[in-house]
């Protein structure tokens, strides 16, 4: 029944079109055929020529535009540059444009390679060639421009961020250096004494969810908190001077132990080209050899793991702390300037640059100390005023999630990219590199790449804050996290659907 109307309808739809066409085939010979045509008619005629040439020209023209668009397409995604699909993008699209989580092929579960390569800018890629990275940003997925730093932009705040999920004020190292205002002890890196550091971090979780965590430097992993214990063959504290090829080394090691014993989050840490960075800015040669060197430390890790056949397998997460920006001794705002509105003394400052975090004593009046800073920032007479901004710390732009912490000074300057805070003029001319500026600086924005079966190939994700990053590693892990600051749109956007 079905089938006969079915060969109904396409009979007649067959006999509709040849009607339609039979005319036009025999336009030829119309003269013979059809009797003279009036004026009117000729003058028809003469229209729907021009109509078709018209609609002869659009189709060609829009053929070009489509051709065009698809080359276009086809080129952008070649390359890595395709749209950037936005965070609330639905999962259809998604799938439609990246496909689907690859199965794994060699492992029985998940595992994670977390990478921070210290201080590596947002743009420091296109200074050389940098083929490894570029294997797993061509493969893999890109937050452009970068990510997004949490305020202040330095190493300890913000490689714990990653860890943890949560802002600064609320996992308590909200600097490199600061000062507990109730027991006036001093906070610095290399203390991991944990009441300093609140939170659980990543591998605190991978721990507490029955899997193995392994660490291979990172701020914080060292502390010995919860059912966490920094200890071998897993965990090492930290020494700078291990060499960057033992750590990769170490790393790959962890993937010739019998399942039961393989780690399913490592991390694995890098000084460079931080260190450089501060010694001759972000656009010197020397960054170019530091980061040429990172990159051949990520072909020795990818490397091995091919050749152990699990590179496919693995996740891989490539990213930094912060940027870098160039600084110059003629960029610099002088506390000693601020006399006779106001005189700080060194032990005031808690941090003075590029964070001018101040704590006066407590028989001190701080609105009346921020007051006269004001006034004298007003006043016409301190050079470069203009690039400094001295909030009360309750009055800081939302937007940096730094108020709610004992531990973050009452008064906090901000100074403009590449400024720096002294005391007072020295004769030292120099020319380096810092971190810590506004996390909204493009300058300050780290890279984030992320490669695995989970991560859609040669993919362009909008930069995101790192506080993210947690909930996409346990996501990844499929572990249950702990509470924080960040939200599953990274997770939801980043990771592809499984089939
Ligand atoms: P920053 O002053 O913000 O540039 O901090 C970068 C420095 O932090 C690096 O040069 C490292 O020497 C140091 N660092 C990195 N990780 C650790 C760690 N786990 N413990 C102590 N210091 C560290
Ligand atoms: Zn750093
Ligand atoms: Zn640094």
């Amino acid at each position: 029944m079905g089938h006969a109307a079915l060969s109904i309808s396409s009979t007649g739809a067959a006999e509709e079109a040849q009607q339609n066409l039979l005319p036009l085939k025999s336009s030829s010979s119309s003269s013979e055929i059809f009797p003279a045509k009036s004026e009117t008619e000729q003058q028809r005629d003469v229209d729907m020529q021009w109509r078709a040439r018209f609609s002869f020209a659009f189709g060609v023209a829009a053929t070009i535009v489509a051709c065009i668009a698809l080359a276009f397409a086809f080129f952008s995604h070649r390359y890595g540059n395709q749209t950037i699909p936005s965070f609330d993008s639905d999962s259809d699209s998604v799938v439609g444009r990246w496909g689907f989580a690859r199965p794994l092929k060699s492992l029985n579960k998940p595992a994670v390679i977390l990478i921070s390569t210290d201080g590596f800018r947002y743009g420091y890629h296109w200074k050389v060639p940098l083929p490894n990275i570029n294997r797993l940003r061509f493969n893999g997925t890109e937050a452009v421009p970068g990510m997004i730093p949490v305020y202040p932009s330095l190493t300890f705040p913000n490689h714990y961020s990653i860890a943890t999920g949560l802002y600064p004020a609320w996992h308590g190292i909200i600097s490199n250096v600061f000062t507990d205002p109730t027991s006036e002890e001093k906070f610095h890196p290399g203390i991991i004494d944990q009441k300093w550091w609140l939170g659980e971090p990543i591998w605190e979780s991978v721990v507490r969810n029955g899997l193995i965590a392994a660490t291979f430097f990172w701020p914080g992993s060292d502390v010995s908190k919860g059912l966490w214990n920094c200890s071998l063959p897993y965990c090492r504290h930290y020494n700078q001077s291990v060499p960057f090829e033992d750590r990769v080394d170490t790393v790959l090691a962890y993937f010739d132990l019998p399942e039961e014993q393989r780690p399913s989050l490592i991390t694995l840490y890098f000084e460079e080209p931080d260190h450089t960075g501060h010694q001759v800015g972000a656009d010197d040669p020397h960054i170019s050899e530091a980061i040429t060197r990172i990159d051949q430390m990520v072909g020795r890790l990818i490397d091995g793991l091919d050749a152990k056949n699990v590179f496919d397998d693995v996740s891989i997460i490539l990213l930094s702390d912060h940027g870098m920006v160039g600084t110059c001794d003629k960029k610099i705002i002088y506390l000693e300037d601020f006399e006779p509105w106001i005189s700080i003394p060194r032990d005031w400052a808690d941090e003075l640059s590029p964070v001018l975090g101040l704590r006066p004593p407590s028989d001190v009046d701080v609105k009346e100390v921020y007051q006269n800073i004001t006034e004298a920032l007003n006043s016409g007479k301190v050079a470069n005023s203009e690039f400094l901004q001295v909030y009360l710390k309750e009055d800081l732009p939302a937007r940096l999630h730094y108020s709610k912490s004992e531990r973050i000074q009452p008064i906090i300057g901000m100074v403009a990219e590449g400024y720096k805070v002294e005391m007072k003029r020295s004769s030292a001319k120099e020319c380096g590199g810092a971190h810590g500026y506004d996390n909204e600086f493009l300058s300050m924005h780290p890279i984030f790449i992320a490669h695995g079966p989970q991560f859609g190939s040669g993919r362009q994700i909008p930069s995101f804050t790192n506080i993210e990053v947690y909930n996409l590693i346990a996501s990844i892990l499929n572990i249950e996290g702990a509470a924080n600051n960040g939200t599953f749109s990274l997770a939801n956007t980043a990771l592809l659907p499984s089939r």
